[in-house]
């Protein structure tokens, strides 16, 4: 015979390994709070994603004065395209 469980939500019968009730979606045990655990994890990994797209950002400004350094070698800057035109 197994022993069963009562939600205290909804008064349902569950298995005791069950952490959350499948009628109601409650937790089983009210010191379990997953949202807690998880939320400072998941704002890590939002950190890391805002930081690598500030590096990305910067990456980018600093290859675009790069890439105008180059050709501002090639044409001065009283002398463009534009202009010949
Ligand atoms: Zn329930």
């Amino acid at each position: 015979m197994s022993k069963e469980s009562i939600c205290q939500a909804c008064g349902c019968t569950l298995d005791p390994q069950f952490i959350f009730c499948p009628w109601c979606g409650s937790p089983t045990d009210p010191d379990c709070f997953l949202a807690e655990r998880f939320d400072p994890v998941f704002e890590r990994i939002q950190n890391l994603q805002v930081r690598w797209t500030q590096t990305r950002i910067a990456r980018m400004e600093h290859d675009l004065s790069e890439i105008d350094r180059c050709l501002s070698e090639i044409v001065p800057a009283s002398e463009t395209l534009y202009q010949e035109l």
